[in-house]
């Protein structure tokens, strides 16, 4: 069966988008830094990159707030071939740490070293402003506008229905087997300026998803 990624439904629930440059108001969201403690990579084993911080005293993101949850990173390793399959992490909310709980990716391919990205990334201050009619992939034209849209004008996608490029998103949570949250998309391919550091880890989609009893991230692939 096809599936189909856009249309009218996908006009809502309200998505944020991650800007840079535009003057942060509502929160301290950041792309960057190294405030969690975040695990090695088991393929490569080397340190993961934490590369959105979404700051959960912004009320527009309260469902994702509980006790202690005053800040959710969204990390992977971005130099080796882990990213491509399913993730899930535990996280640590008051310790700002988190553990592997499962990697699926099983064959392994590392970035050559030329093209190694640093951990940590480079700490800048984003803004999460909320998306236009433009936005919502409400028709097939707009779907594929969005793309064009996606690592040039932001770099990533907060809430609203996930901008999908190859298939549904399984939301199990790996524990408790309820639905998780989708959290945020980012893209790996984009173009901006090296002031923001070194953004740029493939043509790849990573999706983020949070179960809130568990609190088991789970990171998705997809490749664009
Ligand atoms: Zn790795
Ligand atoms: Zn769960």
């Amino acid at each position: 069966m096809e599936h189909i990624f856009y249309g009218k439904s996908f006009s809502r629930p309200i998505g944020y988008k991650i800007m840079f440059e535009e003057s942060p108001r509502d929160g301290d969201h950041h792309v960057g830094g190294d405030e969690w403690t975040l695990p090695n990579c088991r393929l490569c084993e080397t340190p993961m990159h934490q590369l959105v911080c979404l700051d959960l005293k912004d009320d527009r993101l309260s469902e994702l707030r509980g006790e202690h949850c005053e800040e959710l990173a969204l990390f992977s390793c971005l130099n080796c071939s882990m990213l491509w399959e399913k993730q899930f992490f535990k996280l640590d909310f008051p310790n700002q740490s988190a553990a592997v709980i499962k990697q699926e990716q099983e064959e392994f391919e590392k970035a050559d070293d030329e093209d190694q990205i640093t951990a940590p990334l480079r700490h800048v201050p984003v803004s999460l402003v909320e998306m236009e009619a433009e936005d919502y992939p409400t028709s097939e034209e707009r779907y594929d506008e969005l793309f064009t849209a996606l690592g040039t004008a932001y770099f990533g996608r907060v809430f609203g229905k996930p901008l999908l490029a190859e298939d549904e998103l399984d939301l199990t949570c790996c524990e408790c087997g309820q639905d998780m949250t989708f959290v945020a998309l980012i893209t790996g391919e984009n173009d901006f300026d090296e002031k923001y550091g070194d953004l740029f880890f493939g043509e790849v989609i990573l999706y983020f998803s949070l179960c809130p009893a568990c609190h088991i991230l789970k990171v998705e692939a997809q490749s664009i």
